[in-house]
């Protein structure tokens, strides 16, 4: 289910998993993860604004799990983004990281050809993101926050109705979590964006 957010964002929640992905529209259609792969679902939505699955041309990623890069594989000509602690681990094909084997019978790795260290601005369709590290669900975790328009991409460390990322998945880290947790509520924003609907 594709819905508009605000200008040209727009949220994808894949029910499956209650994954959400994120697209910035403009001459550059990017997404913000990948959700899990569901072809016929991704297609379908990305439609309803007049988009193919050739269209995309930059994916960030919030961090190296399946049910977030799982996705891309839909994708044939993206240029793609992470940070280097989960980055570098995806581009080896760690199926411990990734998680895959709990949620699906996949090889699909996408290879990164950023590696981010936080602390980057991104300049995406208009809008200026600014790389945060959060580690803690895992150590290569990141946030996108566009200070003027009020928005945080949370990924999957901070959710709406007040839910953390979990920290019992390979590399997670409950203290490190707690401090990024800080952090980004710290900052000032109007929306949040997480990874999940919960
Ligand atoms: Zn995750």
């Amino acid at each position: 289910m594709i819905k508009q957010v605000m200008d040209n964002v727009y949220s994808i929640l894949f029910n499956s998993l209650e994954a959400y992905a994120y697209l910035i529209n403009g001459p550059e259609p990017t997404l913000i993860d990948a959700g899990c792969l569901n072809e016929f679902e991704f297609e379908k939505d990305l439609s309803v604004v007049n988009l193919t699955p050739a269209d995309i041309k930059k994916i960030l990623f919030t961090h190296g799990h399946y049910d977030h890069f799982g996705g891309a594989e839909l994708f044939p000509n993206f240029e793609s983004y992470m940070h280097r602690a989960d980055g570098e681990k995806i581009n080896k094909r760690d199926f411990n990281l990734a998680c895959t084997k709990a949620i699906i019978d996949s090889d699909y790795f996408p290879h990164i050809d950023n590696l981010l260290d936080g602390g980057e601005n991104l300049y995406i369709n208009g809008l200026d993101l600014e790389v945060i590290h959060c580690p803690g669900h895992t150590p290569g975790s990141v946030a996108f926050y566009e200070q003027s328009k009020g928005l945080l991409f949370s990924g999957d460390t901070l959710f709406n109705r007040n839910q953390v990322g979990r920290t019992d998945l390979p590399g997670g880290n409950e203290e490190d979590l707690w401090n990024s947790v800080k952090k980004l509520k710290s900052l000032d924003f109007k929306l949040l964006l997480p990874g999940h609907d919960y």
